[in-house]
């Protein structure tokens, strides 16, 4: 199994990052995931842009256009013969004396490797249970940054009550999963936190409007309370892993009828098809 250290194919065994790197000591760096679905990436122009735009925020100079970095992902998942799985790609401000400021000079260390992912259809098809949790995180969770700890957190204590996401709120404000953003249905109709700085702009809840967009179903980018959400009809998560994901209950209480509702399923069956117009060989 080979990985990517700084634009170089290297083994796993191989390769190695610094004690004084600062995406190791500060979480000082950005991250993306891409879906690999038939070893072809899917949605990858969409992730690249994010990323650019990540290290934009936070005065990264990424080295590579996309063009070279879609160059190296794609040669990473051929040489892996990954056929269903993700890719995980990370920089960081590169190696520094610990000092909390920027460096005067570094060189951004970059790590991508893949990972075998099935998709999850059983989740697909049964839904799942998720939890409330107050949202602790920063002001600037539109920048997908290493800084991960209140998302930590958050699916931590979903998962010690056996359940798979963690819905997090300000006050009575629904904001996004801890790895996913969140929809709710009402009188089939959407409804999304707006992409603000409270909320990552997840790339499936892209792909998810533009759907809907397609197909003439009704949504809008709004906030919706705690309130709204125990009393959607229904209500699904989505990301890059989970796709469009059912959520059956909400602190032990049932959304809707308690299983995976209509428009949900057929929001799903729509995402198939994206996939498959991405991804066919
Ligand atoms: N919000 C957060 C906090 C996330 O970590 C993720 C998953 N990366 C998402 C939303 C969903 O984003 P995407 O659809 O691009 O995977």
């Amino acid at each position: 199994e080979k990985f990517i250290l700084n634009g170089k194919l290297v083994d796993r065994s191989e390769g190695y990052v610094d004690v004084e790197d600062r995406g190791y000591q500060f979480g000082d760096g950005i991250y993306e995931v891409v879906r690999v679905y038939n070893g072809q990436l899917f949605t990858n122009k969409e992730h690249l842009d994010r990323l650019y735009l990540s290290a934009e925020k936070l005065s990264l100079q990424i080295p590579y256009s996309a063009e070279e970095l879609t160059k190296q992902l794609q040669e990473l998942v051929t040489v892996n013969q990954l056929n269903t799985g993700i890719i995980y790609m990370q920089f960081t401000r590169g190696t520094a004396p610990r000092k909390h400021q920027f460096p005067e000079t570094s060189h951004l260390t970059f790590v991508a490797y893949t990972n075998e992912v099935e998709r999850p259809i059983d989740h697909f098809e049964k839904g799942v249970s998720a939890i409330l949790v107050d949202d602790i995180r920063w002001l600037r969770c539109d920048i997908k940054s290493l800084n991960l700890l209140g998302n930590v957190l958050a699916k931590q204590q979903a998962a010690e009550k056996g359940c798979y996401e963690a819905i997090q709120h300000r006050g009575e404000i629904v904001t996004e999963g801890s790895s996913s953003n969140i929809f709710i249905v009402k009188n089939n109709e959407l409804l999304t936190h707006p992409a603000t700085n409270l909320i990552l702009k997840g790339i499936t809840r892209q792909v998810i409007l533009k759907i809907c967009d397609e197909h003439q179903i009704a949504y809008r980018e709004e906030t919706f309370t705690i309130d709204d959400l125990l009393h959607a009809d229904e209500v699904f998560m989505s990301s890059t892993t989970s796709e469009v994901t059912p959520i059956i209950q909400v602190d032990q209480q049932k959304i809707g009828n308690g299983t995976p509702g209509a428009l949900t399923r057929q929001i799903q069956k729509y995402f198939d098809q994206e996939i498959e117009k991405q991804t066919k060989q």
